[in-house]
């Protein structure tokens, strides 16, 4: 006789979006509307996220990556200068320099959270060899805050302004004699955000850039926008155009999405925040071959990724292994991320370098799944298979 088919478990990737009934709405509603792109919604959002990360400026964008992109063209970075970027991080940190044509310094990172240390960042300053610094670019990896003051003052010392990649840290605060907002405009130009449904809210395709800068958020817009200035008494139908921008527009529909979704911040936040505290408690069974990323004392973070260090050799593993040994029981699993100095495009650009940091966090580092949607029981179901697939005890 045929074996009972079982109801298979639902397959928990790494990350996805929470999208519910009033979202669907709030999109609907934006399609009835007169505009569906370059309307009131956009505004509004923008509004909304600057209240959102105690921001003075918010300006939307088609990504995160739009948004880095029109970071560097407000400040003005370019040809001949240098920014300095951690090297865990996703490619589009990177890229922006190169899209001004500036060169990167790659930074290392603490191999225990992943993040850049003031330490890493004054090694990179070093490696810089008298060309002029423009903009430095930490990112709160995992939702975790690097030491921004640190950084803000040695980026101060060299004349460099700093734009926080805060893709995944979204709510996440820097505790200190009281709390600061990642994306505040505290201790940096501009913060970056993605709304990429892995991201803590979700439009699709989405960013936002902040900043405390009415003179930057003005320029960010003109360049997200073709470099179109419509100058003050013109003609209605005149426009000027001093330098080429972009098409780097977020459409009133996702606006719309936008707003919804970041109504649902502090839901999420603590869905998060408790997901990932269930997490550490059930993983900590498994030390000293597993351990969670390292938060530093001054983090507040709001979790974007579950990222846990395993240390492959010691258990006579390959990551590979344990990473099909999951799937095998519908369970999703990512590497974030593969060092960017080590991608052929700028090996090839600057040569052969080590970043012992970031090589050693790739070397072990593994997310597991977090979202808002997953139940408690989900996160035990996770360290089950994770204690299985790495047959301790
Ligand atoms: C997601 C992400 C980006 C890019 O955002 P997109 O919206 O995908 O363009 C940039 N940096 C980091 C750290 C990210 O996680």
């Amino acid at each position: 006789m045929a074996e009972p088919i079982l109801p298979a478990e639902p397959f928990l990737p790494y990350g996805r979006q929470t999208i519910e009934d009033d979202d669907i709405v709030a999109v609907s509603a934006a399609l009835r509307d007169d505009f569906l792109t370059t309307g009131p919604r956009v505004e509004a959002f923008e509004q909304a996220f600057a209240q959102a990360v105690a921001a003075p400026h918010a300006v939307a964008c088609a990504n995160g990556t739009a948004a880095l992109h029109l970071a560097m063209l407000g400040l003005g970075v370019r040809e001949g200068e240098v920014c300095i970027v951690p090297s865990t991080t996703f490619l589009a940190t990177a890229n922006c320099v190169r899209y001004v044509g500036a060169e990167v310094v790659f930074a290392d990172v603490d191999p225990q959270s992943g993040l850049m240390r003031p330490s890493d960042l004054s090694e990179a300053l070093a490696k810089v060899a008298g060309r002029r610094v423009a903009a430095i670019l930490p990112v709160h990896l995992r939702g975790d805050v690097v030491d921004l003051p640190a950084i803000a003052s040695l980026a101060e010392a060299a004349g460099a302004l700093v734009v926080e990649d805060a893709c995944h840290a979204l709510g996440s605060e820097h505790l200190s004699d009281v709390s600061v907002a990642v994306g505040s405009g505290r201790w940096s130009a501009a913060a970056t955000f993605s709304f990429h449904p892995v991201k803590t809210i979700a439009t699709g395709e989405g960013g936002m850039v902040t900043t405390a800068n009415a003179e930057l958020a003005k320029r960010m817009r003109r360049f997200r926008s073709h470099g179109m200035a419509r100058p003050e008494g013109g003609d209605p139908w005149w426009y000027e155009m001093a330098e080429p921008g972009f098409n780097y527009r977020l459409p009133d529909l996702l606006c719309a999405l936008g707003q919804s979704q970041l109504a649902k911040l502090p839901r999420f936040a603590a869905r998060r925040r408790a997901l990932a505290a269930r997490y550490v408690e059930q993983l900590a069974a498994l030390a000293p071959h597993l351990v969670p990323a390292a938060s530093p004392e001054w983090s507040r973070p709001v979790p974007h990724l579950m990222s846990v260090l395993i240390d492959f050799d010691a258990l006579g593993l390959s990551r590979f292994a344990v990473v099909e040994r999951l799937r095998a029981r519908g369970i999703g699993s990512q590497v974030h991320y593969i060092p960017v100095h080590c991608q052929p495009y700028y090996r090839n650009r600057y040569g052969d370098q080590r970043l012992p940091g970031a090589e050693a966090w790739y070397g072990r580092t593994l997310s597991l799944p977090l979202y808002p949607a997953m139940a408690d029981s989900d996160v035990d179901r996770v360290v089950e298979a994770l204690a299985d697939a790495l047959s301790v005890p």
